[in-house]
């Protein structure tokens, strides 16, 4: 909660907790209908190091499980919904739920070609929802709590720099993730030596 407090603008830490709020049937559809708005899938920190901070849809995904044991119910189904972005959202929030297995992701969302704006640390980019998913689903990090993630990411990875593996150019990122600025190259420094 603390962690989510240093991420989120009051504002939206205030209308995280309105959505969030009351009983389980009536929480999906606001999280649904929010998550259907998005103009963009932000994957973790977003935002230049002084200014990082994340979206509200992402800190829904992040929070919905910790809150409802019922969530992985809804967010299964969510993964075959004909919004993009709420396909997006739900696989980051199922990755958080104890019920996810990776073998669990149905093979048509991978194939599903609608492009996508997606967004991490100072890099936006746009990819097909199926190949982003992909990404998403390879090597998440281990299970830990995830604003503890998030913000170990940050400590270690803001603000280095570190090389990309294809063309080794050397740039600057706001988190783990980072995307090469001259060959477009898409990697986490924590699995590279830079
Ligand atoms: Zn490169």
């Amino acid at each position: 909660m603390n962690q989510m407090r240093e991420y989120l603008s009051a504002e939206d830490l205030q209308r995280l907790e309105q959505l969030l709020a009351g009983s389980w049937p009536d929480v999906w559809p606001r999280v649904r209908e929010l998550w259907s708005r998005a103009d963009a899938v932000c994957m973790g920190i977003i935002g230049p190091a002084t200014q990082a901070h994340v979206t509200l849809e992402f800190a829904v995904s992040l929070e919905l499980p910790k809150r409802y044991a019922q969530a992985a119910k809804v967010l299964f189904p969510a993964l075959h919904d004909p919004s993009p972005t709420v396909v997006a959202y739900a696989l980051q929030s199922l990755q958080e739920c104890p019920e996810w297995q990776k073998d669990k992701l149905p093979d048509s969302v991978l194939k599903r070609q609608e492009m996508v704006q997606w967004h991490s640390g100072c890099f936006g980019w746009k990819q097909s929802l199926g190949e982003g998913i992909a990404e998403l689903t390879a090597d998440h990090p281990q299970a830990q709590d995830p604003w503890e993630r998030t913000k170990e990411a940050e400590r270690r990875w803001a603000g280095r720099e570190r090389s990309c593996p294809k063309c080794g150019a050397s740039f600057v990122s706001v988190q783990d993730l980072g995307v090469c600025p001259k060959c477009q190259h898409r990697f986490r420094a924590s699995q590279n030596d830079g």
